[in-house]
């Protein structure tokens, strides 16, 4: 029988119920120091503008979600960078739930596509808190509620150990990195789908006389449409 998705046991999770289990704890990975004096809107974007600062003591696993787009015609680049200031302790569980989390504002403009994991080195400053929520322009409130980790230094793109396609759908695995800087997504191009079990993007949409049907664990009949072609993997869905 080959692995496919039991849709009938896809059960949605509140944001934050599955990742704060995996969290980075840095307690024992980091020493305070005095409180680095941040901008007015760095501050602001952490709860009640509380934070704390401190040095890395041993490496500690980061996790930035990002996205940099641009459009055929315009040579403008917008969006945000693998690289930046602000990283989380935990990793995205989809794409909204992450813009949840992390509140992140609409009119930064990033597009959440991909997450990087960032092994940061020992002795290294980081001011951590928890993430403000902020209300969008059109009133919508994103919660917060993620640890904000902030570091004031240029980073280097070698603290990334990968990265990997966010999948829509709310992840139920702790995820792997398997990507190479993936660079700017030039915007109507055609995107090969990610498979919502391993984060690989080696998948293939399988033709109609490829596509077969499953019985989900509540009786529900489901077709399979696309494939893992990652051999750890192998997952349909
Ligand atoms: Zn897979």
């Amino acid at each position: 029988m080959p692995f496919c998705c039991d849709y009938d046991a896809l059960t949605l999770y509140k944001s934050g119920e599955f990742n704060t289990k995996y969290k980075t704890v840095l307690t024992e990975k980091v020493c305070e120091i005095e409180r680095e004096i941040l901008d007015e809107q760095e501050i602001e974007s952490f709860l009640n503008g509380e934070y704390k600062t401190y040095i890395t003591t041993e490496e500690i696993v980061l996790y930035r979600i990002f996205g940099e787009y641009k459009s055929k015609i315009e040579e403008s680049v917008k969006g945000a960078r693998n690289i930046g200031r602000f990283l989380s302790t935990e990793f995205a569980e989809s794409p909204i739930d992450a813009k949840i989390r992390l509140a992140l504002n609409p009119t930064w403009k990033n597009i959440r596509m991909y997450e990087a994991k960032v092994l940061v080195p020992k002795d290294i400053k980081i001011s951590v808190g928890v993430v403000a929520p902020i209300y969008t322009t059109d009133n919508t409130k994103f919660e917060g509620g993620a640890d904000q980790v902030y570091i004031s230094e240029a980073w280097d793109e070698k603290w990334v150990v990968g990265y990997r396609r966010l999948s829509s759908r709310q992840i139920h695995t702790v995820p792997k990195y398997p990507l190479k800087d993936p660079g700017i997504i030039i915007l109507n191009e055609t995107h090969k789908s990610v498979c919502p079990m391993c984060c690989d993007i080696n998948t293939v949409d399988l033709r109609e006389d490829e596509q077969f049907t499953v019985l989900g664990s509540k009786g529900g009949v489901y077709t399979m449409k696309k494939h893992c072609l990652n051999e750890d993997c192998g997952y349909y869905w």
